[in-house]
């Protein structure tokens, strides 16, 4: 695996170039020939594949990366209309599946001998590249855009890297950062890296694995640069030429309507991504207006049959208390784009009700408070009237 390559004109390249002469981005070329599915006893996590990695991510954090659990939500079944799968990604180390990516992405830097990395974010990915720039002893400094809320700050600087608050626009600056230049270099593995891409193929792999020989009908994921929806698409590529899958699960995208470019780009039936002022949203991980991985996002769903759908507010707020009421799992709200789509999708007769479908949950609720259901006050009582409150309990329940 030594070279990227355009998915969409084909052009090859060195393993460091990140876009295309044509503007698209890049991702590693690797040839799946005698690929087969890991077996029991081999490792776990993102190092368990990898054979279709550009680097083997070494032991130590890439070890707690990875490997999630793919929980059966049957109980959210009636609200998304479908058989809900979710891939439960808030138990990486950092909360995120941005670790899976990080740990690719610092591996390589640490394998070049460089001594920096760095990453433009909007918490979840600075966080992931802190910790995993922590765990390899290389310096780490991270690009957040100027309206981060205060607690995120609080959670990136645990793990003590530089951060920079950068005013101005948030999508140019992902496309300055591949120009600058400084001594010693800074490895910039920003949202659609090639390495960050070929980490975050592993979510696909694993639950593919889960399901063999059989696939899951869907795969739903938020969307925000493209850079996590490029590689679930890639993976099946993958697991679709080694044989190891029958067909391709179709791909679908959700995004808030106060930020949904991919999604009007496939309303309106085009081939390319415009930008969009990004609006206030509760999904603040996936509110990039300027996807530099857009196009290739399209084409994800566009390809495998799938789609992309924008959800509102009020929507992804309940879905986010349906996860937890329903399911137990605290989920970002960005993640309840997921669940607010399937409902949509189903209601719209685009998935049928005994379809088996996997909801991504990309990161977990415990970072922050939105979302938090209002009017569950707790009750005050006293030990001497504990049984006759207990009983009003459940008599309100
Ligand atoms: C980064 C992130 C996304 C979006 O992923 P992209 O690769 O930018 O499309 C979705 N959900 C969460 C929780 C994230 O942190
Ligand atoms: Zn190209």
């Amino acid at each position: 695996m030594t070279e990227t390559v355009c998915y969409d004109c084909g052009r090859t390249y060195p393993p460091d170039r990140v876009r295309c002469r044509c503007g698209e981005p890049t991702w590693f070329d690797v040839d799946v020939d005698g690929f087969e599915w890991p077996t029991e006893g081999d490792r776990t996590g993102v190092r368990r594949y990898a054979d279709v990695l550009p680097v083997d991510p070494v032991a130590g954090l890439s070890d707690a990366s990875g490997g999630t659990p793919l929980v059966r939500a049957d109980r959210l079944d009636e609200y998304a209309g479908c058989r809900l799968f979710v891939k439960d990604e808030g138990q990486n180390p950092t909360g995120s599946f941005k670790d899976r990516g990080s740990a690719v992405g610092v591996a390589w830097a640490a394998r070049a001998g460089h001594e920096w990395v760095g990453t433009v974010s909007h918490g979840n990915m600075a966080m992931s590249m802190a910790a995993h720039a922590a765990d390899r002893d290389l310096g780490c400094v991270v690009l957040v855009p100027s309206r981060i809320p205060a607690d995120r700050l609080g959670l990136i600087a645990q793990y003590d890297p530089e951060v920079l608050r950068v005013e101005g626009n948030y999508g140019r600056l992902y496309y300055d950062t591949l120009d600058v230049e400084t001594e010693p270099a800074v490895t910039f593995v920003n949202s659609d890296a090639p390495t960050r891409v070929a980490g975050q193929k592993t979510v696909a792999f694993e639950i593919c694995e889960a399901f063999a020989p059989e696939t899951p009908d869907a795969i739903v994921l938020p969307v925000s640069s493209g850079g996590h929806a490029s590689a679930v698409w890639k993976a099946l590529g993958e697991l679709v030429d080694a044989g190891a899958i029958a067909r391709t699960p179709r791909i679908y995208l959700a995004q808030a309507e106060a930020v949904a470019p991919i999604a009007r780009a496939f309303r309106r039936g085009e081939e390319t991504v415009a930008d969009v002022d990004p609006a206030e949203t509760v999904a603040f991980s996936i509110s990039n207006g300027s996807p530099p991985s857009g196009n290739r996002a399209l084409a994800a769903a566009r390809r495998t049959g799938g789609g992309v759908r924008s959800v509102s507010e009020d929507a992804i707020l309940e879905a986010t208390e349906r996860f937890a009421t329903r399911a137990g799992l605290c989920v970002e709200p960005a993640c309840a784009t997921t669940l607010a789509a399937i409902r949509d999708l189903t209601e719209a007769g685009e998935i049928d009700a005994d379809e088996r479908v996997v909801a991504i949950a990309t990161g977990t609720g415990f970072k922050e408070s939105t979302g938090i259901r209002d009017g569950n006050d707790p009750v005050d009582v006293t030990l001497d009237r504990l049984e006759e409150e207990l009983a009003a309990a459940i008599d309100r329940e």
